[in-house]
């Protein structure tokens, strides 16, 4: 791979797994095995579980845009990060941000404790890891930007210690995507992504990535992988290739639509709070200037009652009330009964995670219209909650 631009890595496909008749658009090999040259022979494809060609282009490409030796592709997510966790045995202990994506503390409590993994939290944008670091600490699992409190880790400086010890360093990087941040050249050992989200990019599948550049880890995953098998399937693996066509474009839209609005909702009389990374105030804002190359599209804000919130859900017109994020349509979501409804209360009090609390994955949309949108929204919920 030459040494392109983020832009254009989106549009590299590679080239030794090139279609015979030059389509420009990858196609779909929806074949779920593959015929044998002969006794020994392979085209390299055998079986879709393994590998699959429109998988493995894609699975191509986000390596390149993540600077890693291998990507593997899944069907989720969560499959992703339930993969990572087949690396770990009964006795290892886990260090995690004290502030993560709902699913991923559900899978760590609900499965990977069962299977003798331990873990204990820390907040990793605040403290000093090495007070958490015992004998049996394997690894270090983190998400920055944090979902939805913008907490904002500093990764190399948290992998000079992690590297030191001999600790696998993860790091969640579904928020910002590659287009925005490289885990790996700060110094992370594996990147996990929701492809569901910025990469695919349309909320129209779901789909995860583990990207990695270590020989010895990758092996291993792939023989998890090829056991599990919870493979993306070739549609999905296309329309997702076809997702990150755009990821430069609709993130470098969205995230200046992000930014119009955190200004914009910083001035509203019922805005208690804006949290975004890209304003500068935010206690992260130097770490992302360092470490990224923008502030992404995720914005969370507060406002001064849980009635004021409600109401604003109950009115969106153009912009969506759902869970996920990453799309082209601007979304906002309810942290405390969506995303955070797993995640301990005692735990979600400490990370400021209220009733009051919302949560936009902003769009591509005219900002205009973002804009009008929160006007008529804002002065319907003011009649509708009087006095609060
Ligand atoms: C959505 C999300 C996940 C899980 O991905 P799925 O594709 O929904 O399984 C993991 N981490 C983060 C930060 C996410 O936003």
């Amino acid at each position: 791979m030459k040494n392109y631009s983020q832009d254009t890595k989106c549009q590299i496909l590679n080239k030794e797994l090139a279609d015979r008749w030059g389509a420009i658009s990858y196609p779909i090999y929806q074949s779920a095995t593959f015929a044998h040259e002969g006794l020994g022979g392979s085209t390299g494809y055998d079986y879709t579980r393994m590998q699959n060609p429109t998988r493995q282009q894609l699975e191509s490409v986000v390596a390149d845009l993540e600077n890693g030796i291998d990507a593997l592709a899944y069907s989720s997510g969560m499959a992703a990060v339930a993969n990572v966790m087949e690396l770990f045995s009964p006795g290892d202990h886990i260090i995690i941000d004290e502030d993560l994506y709902g699913g991923s503390i559900r899978l760590f409590n609900e499965i990977s404790k069962k299977n003798g993994i331990e873990f204990s939290v820390a907040d990793l944008s605040r403290e000093n890891v090495t007070g958490a670091i015992r004998d049996n600490t394997k690894a270090v699992y983190l998400e920055t930007p944090t979902n939805p409190m913008m907490n904002v880790t500093d990764i190399e400086k948290l992998s000079k210690v992690t590297r030191s010890k001999g600790i696998i360093l993860i790091v969640d990087n579904t928020f910002l995507s590659p287009y925005f941040q490289n885990p790996l050249d700060l110094g992370a050992d594996i990147v996990v992504h929701s492809g569901t989200k910025f990469l695919g990019g349309h909320h129209d599948t779901i789909g995860g990535f583990v990207v990695v550049k270590d020989e010895k880890i990758d092996e291993r995953l792939r023989l998890i992988y090829k056991t599990i098998g919870a493979g993306l399937a070739p549609f999905d693996s296309w329309l997702i290739l076809r997702g990150i066509r755009t990821l430069s474009v609709r993130l470098e839209r969205a995230q200046e639509n992000a930014i119009k609005l955190a200004e914009y909702l910083k001035s509203k009389e019922h805005v208690t709070r804006v949290i975004y990374p890209g304003l500068l105030g935010h206690p992260g804002y130097e770490i992302m200037k360092k470490q990224a190359r923008g502030f992404g599209a995720m914005l969370t804000f507060e406002v001064d009652s849980p009635e004021f919130a409600r109401a604003i859900l109950d009115n969106v017109e153009l912009i969506y009330f759902a869970e996920s994020l990453g799309g082209t349509e601007t979304l906002i979501t309810y942290p405390i009964t969506q995303t955070h409804a797993e995640v301990p209360k005692a735990l979600r009090e400490k990370n400021g995670i209220t009733d009051r609390i919302l949560r936009l994955s902003v769009g591509i949309e005219g900002i205009d219209d973002l804009i009008n949108e929160f006007e008529r929204v804002f002065e319907v919920a003011e009649k509708e909650t009087p006095g609060k």
